[in-house]
């Protein structure tokens, strides 16, 4: 969904309710597809578009639970967020050279606008990306990993006592 920076108003905020049917949310949806016969789950929240000084603030939240892959077992799981928005877009943009925008990107932590207009869908698309860790287990791997965990620190105390300890480890950790 794009939001032109024309059709915004100072002091009066846009305010966007997502109920999950949104057509511009596709590019998400097709992104974390979820396997043929589980739920298609929907993403959901409210958002606010506002008009400041310099810049546009996109704040709100909103709730998903993306379908994503166990990174040890690639097991199908669906992945809660609840998120908080509170972002500002750059009204300058134009007036920068690409280079100066990169700089002034990373060092503000701040973004720019394309064509005067915000695309919310790549807002929230971010977002989602953002907040899943870089490695998602299961809660069957991640159960298991706990036992790896103990098991090493048990092994640990009598490693002193055991020189083949090493070895043991070898066969077992496979
Ligand atoms: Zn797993």
């Amino acid at each position: 969904m794009l939001i032109r920076v024309d059709e915004l108003e100072i002091g009066k905020p846009k305010r966007i309710a997502i109920k999950g049917s949104e057509d511009w949310l596709s590019p998400i949806y097709e992104q974390f597809r979820s396997a043929p016969r589980q739920e298609v789950p929907v993403l959901t929240g409210n958002l606010s578009v506002n008009l400041l000084d310099a810049c546009i603030q996109v704040e709100g939240e909103y709730t998903f639970s993306p379908s994503v892959k166990c990174s040890r077992c690639s097991a199908s799981m669906n992945w809660p967020i609840h998120e908080r928005l509170d972002l500002y877009f750059s009204l300058q943009a134009d007036d920068l050279s690409a280079r100066e925008r990169d700089l002034t990107a990373k060092d503000l932590d701040d973004y720019f606008l394309l064509d005067n207009q915000v695309d919310l869908e790549s807002v929230l698309n971010e977002s989602v990306q953002l907040s899943l860790p870089l490695r998602l287990k299961c809660d069957q791997c991640k159960a298991k990993s706990e036992d790896d965990v103990v098991y090493s620190s048990d092994k640990e105390g009598q490693e002193s006592l055991h020189p083949f300890a090493k070895l043991r480890e070898l066969k077992l950790s496979d």
